[in-house]
């Protein structure tokens, strides 16, 4: 055997195993995986396209998402699915995005895949469907298309907005009397497509602040919706409240609150999205301000929506975790930070306890008269309450936290604030942030 290692035909088996070997890993890694470990993939459920009101095409927006590391996106165009045969005029395209924005898809694609017709005034080019641009841009395990859609109702003149991803059909906005009952009539539609299709579906309310729509205690009411935008990347959706309206994280703790202590309902999750319009300089409501991270084992649209309802998910506007997780035994909550150059962190652990203070008061302006508007409309408003709904129960410095329940917790969540602001703030003082779901809440039901 020595011998015929050493001699020239020992050369060639060693050279034939090493191409043996090399197609067996490029086999190995080709291959889909049986029984993946659980990773995090990071994905945005809220963009818009020139299939409504967004400037560029679905795969350039695609493009963008791809190649800056994201591995889920679900473009969610208002009331539409993307879906059939649609040209639009080049002149159109041009007011949204400028002059050049037909010119860089071509370039991208090239003339083989975009389609132009006409000439002058008449010069349009056709919007792909969803199914036609999935097949160009998805990369199995790496990236990853959802259909879905921006539901995009009104109700006591004001916008309800829910988006619902991994849809089969385009559902259209069913409206109602109140803010409440139309979230909770299409809610119901995504539902009954849910059961009737047979397939995950993840229906979550958008930016509850845009046009002060809708007040915490709408959300808490609405029990049956689980899902809500944390995070927004819009810049006008009024994020941090203002003067009379509570912000984002105040109305979440708010909701919840009431749930837990009056409605035995469970707790809101929270999702973070960009809502990008904007991708050429035109416009204020540019990408990757916010996504979603979401551990999962596998890169399907219903295993990232099982692990959202699951818990198993967090919201960032720039804060990455390298983990966080709730040990129900020691009813631990703990997180860990990828650490930034430059950047400290402060990791608040918040949370209501039994016993609150439960009286609300309405919220009245300077003269003690419910706030109108300069018409002398009535602001929509939520309610005030004690500084005991969502109280920081703890503060934590460095790149790991955590936080153990004494028992009198409803719930505690734990939202992560850099020292750094994002590279694209949405709004004044902002800083890179991360939201984890609130945990610890599931024996308040089951005792109750
Ligand atoms: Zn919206
Ligand atoms: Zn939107």
């Amino acid at each position: 055997m020595k011998s015929v290692w050493r001699g020239c035909g020992g050369v060639l088996t060693l050279a034939w195993l090493g191409v043996l070997t090399l197609a067996a890993s490029a086999a190995a890694d080709d291959a889909v995986p049986a029984d993946p470990a659980p990773r995090w993939w990071k994905g945005n459920l809220h963009t818009h396209s020139l299939w409504s009101d967004g400037d560029d095409f679905p795969e350039m927006i695609a493009e963008r998402y791809r190649t800056r590391d994201y591995h889920f996106l679900a473009l969610t165009d208002h009331n539409v699915l993307s879906q059939g045969l649609r040209w639009m005029k080049a002149d159109a395209i041009a007011k949204r995005g400028g002059d050049d924005v037909v010119a860089k898809y071509l370039a991208r694609f090239g003339k083989s895949w975009v389609e132009i017709r006409g000439e002058g005034d008449s010069r349009e080019v056709r919007l792909k469907p969803f199914e036609e641009y999935r097949a160009l841009v998805e990369e199995r395990g790496k990236f990853l298309m959802i259909p879905a859609e921006e539901i995009s109702d009104k109700a006591e003149g004001v916008p309800v907005h829910m988006n619902a991803s991994n849809l089969r059909d385009v559902i259209q906005p069913l409206g109602g009397a109140t803010v409440r009952e139309t979230i909770e009539n299409n809610l119901r539609q995504v539902n009954e497509q849910a059961e009737k299709a047979g397939r995950e579906i993840l229906a979550h309310l958008n930016h509850p602040n845009f046009g002060w729509a809708v007040t915490a205690e709408d959300i808490a009411y609405a029990v049956t919706e689980r899902y809500f935008e944390v995070y927004n990347g819009h810049p006008g959706v009024n994020q941090p409240g203002d003067e009379h309206r509570p912000s984002i994280d105040r109305l979440w703790d708010i909701a919840n609150t009431i749930r837990l202590a009056r409605l035995d309902a469970p707790p809101l999750y929270g999702i973070a999205t960009d809502d990008s319009h904007h991708y050429h300089q035109k416009g204020g409501s540019r990408p990757f301000r916010g996504w979603q991270m979401v551990r999962a084992t596998h890169l399907t649209p219903e295993h990232i929506i099982r692990a959202i309802k699951a818990g198993d998910s967090y919201a960032t506007s720039g804060v990455t975790l390298a983990d966080v997780r709730f040990d129900a035994g020691t009813k631990t909550l703990e997180l860990a930070i990828e650490p930034h150059e430059g950047a400290t962190y402060t990791t608040q652990f918040i949370g209501t306890l039994r016993g609150f203070d439960d009286a609300s008061q309405p919220t009245l302006d300077k003269d003690g008269k419910p706030p109108v508007d300069k018409a002398g409309k009535p602001l929509r408003v939520s309610r005030k309450y004690s500084g005991e709904i969502g109280q920081v129960l703890a503060t934590r410095q460095g790149s790991s936290a955590e936080y153990t329940l004494t028992g009198k917790e409803l719930y505690v969540r734990a939202v992560v604030t850099s020292s750094l602001p994002p590279a694209d703030p949405s709004f004044e003082g902002q800083r890179q942030q991360a939201w984890t779901q609130p945990v610890g809440w599931e024996w308040v039901l089951e005792k109750e």
